[in-house]
């Protein structure tokens, strides 16, 4: 298919309309969290509006009408990443949740003494501190995978970290601070065939191309509704069938059990078995009208503008003497991050927001990344559906001012 011309997608997005410091606003912190499509704004409202409840199905018409949103929303998300169950499908808070359930459930039952869990160096905080946790609990062992100057995962030393102790192999997709697109069929393929399970944070990922978990293979893939142009508050753990299966429920409560006595209780099937409590009803049928609205452009078509928008900010900032770019590779997208030498990050946020430019100026949750660079702080410019070469354009003449001193 053709790209919906960028006029048109952004025309979908309210807040863009907005001026910020008498400019328009060129929203450029995508990475940190998306805007929203009158498609999911209206969403949210027509579930207010028109059928708000609780999801138990056959107890009375809204009840109905709810929970077969809620489902067919489970659906879409099923179709979009290429799940073959929706029993796969676990709705959850966001990526951060979804990897807290499966270091705490599959942890619980797959870690011990002296077991090893590999990540690489680029992570987000919230792929190292739940591991980090359970590696103390359970006294495992993190061992880091590094990556080069370019931003890359180095395959050799990940092939040679891989032992009969590795138990699980989680990283991230597409890195929030360096826009490098990891590898992650051969790397998932790696881990098998030394018995490791793996898990995929497909926080940065789902958003800006095309993912298939069938086709990557890992066993569990999470992402965040909010940074792919759906609501706050939802998002999705994928696990394969088999291995949800074995494991325990992780927070407990309504919603999840068969039959409760106080002597025992029995719970439900999946994906109900880790959706305790009232779900995120709402959201989630939101984050449904999300996907659809991102199958409409395509995701191969949102793939391609952004790569092109990207690799045009790459070749503009190497030339602006004093700009140096963290996260080289050829294979990366959305995602650029930078220093300008005399300039902290912070006060470079500050002129560019004086120009109605939003970027985020900091360590962008993920320290160890920005350490590899001997770097505390960066700014990032990251890339969304709406943003056109205009926007970059912009940003590049904005960062040229700023590096020549204003
Ligand atoms: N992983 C990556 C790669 C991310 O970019 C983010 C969000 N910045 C997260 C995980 C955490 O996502 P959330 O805060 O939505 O749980």
């Amino acid at each position: 298919g053709k790209y919906a011309p960028v006029e048109a997608v952004r025309g979908d997005f309210p807040i863009l309309k907005k001026k910020i410091n008498g400019k328009p606003l060129v929203w450029l912190d995508n990475a940190a969290t998306t805007q929203k499509p009158f498609a999911v704004i209206d969403a949210l409202n027509r579930y207010y509006t028109g059928y708000n409840s609780n999801v138990h199905r056959g107890a009375h018409t809204l009840a109905r009408l709810s929970t077969e949103a809620y489902e067919a929303a489970r659906e879409r998300v099923r179709g979009f990443i290429g799940a073959s169950s929706q029993e796969e499908i676990i709705f959850v808070r966001g990526t951060t949740e979804a990897i807290n359930l499966v270091a705490s459930s599959w942890g619980s039952i797959n870690i011990r003494q002296g077991d090893e869990i590999l990540l690489t160096a680029m992570e987000h905080h919230s792929n190292i501190v739940p591991w980090q946790m359970l590696m103390r609990a359970r006294q495992a062992v993190i061992k880091v995978i590094p990556i080069n100057a370019r931003g890359e995962v180095m395959l050799e030393e990940y092939r040679k970290l891989l032992t009969p102790r590795t138990r699980l192999v989680s990283m991230t997709h597409v890195s929030n601070v360096l826009g490098t697109i990891n590898p992650v069929d051969i790397m998932t393929e790696m881990a098998h065939e030394h018995g490791a399970h793996v898990m995929i944070d497909g926080a940065q990922s789902v958003p800006h191309m095309r993912v298939d978990v069938g086709r990557i293979n890992a066993d569990f893939y999470a992402f965040s509704g909010h940074k792919a142009y759906g609501p706050t508050g939802i998002g999705v753990l994928y696990g394969k069938r088999a291995l949800l299966d074995k494991m325990p429920p992780w927070q407990s409560g309504g919603g999840m059990i068969k039959d409760v006595g106080f002597d025992k209780t029995t719970y439900s099937g999946l994906p109900y078995k880790f959706e305790a409590g009232t779900g995120n009803i709402a959201d989630a049928v939101g984050l449904g009208s999300a996907l659809e609205y991102l199958e409409k452009i395509g995701m191969d078509n949102i793939e391609r503008h952004e790569k092109e928008l990207t690799e045009a900010a790459m070749h503009s900032f190497s030339r602006i003497p004093g700009v140096r770019v963290i996260g080289t590779s050829p294979n990366k997208t959305s995602v650029i991050s930078f220093t300008i030498k005399g300039v902290s990050p912070e006060n470079a946020a500050k002129y560019l927001n004086q120009e109605g430019i939003a970027v985020r100026a900091g360590h962008h949750c993920a320290q160890p990344a920005l350490a590899a660079y001997g770097l505390k702080s960066c700014i990032r410019a990251s890339l969304g559906v709406y943003n056109s070469m205009e926007d970059i354009e912009l940003l590049v003449k904005s960062v040229g001012k700023i590096s020549r001193g204003m």
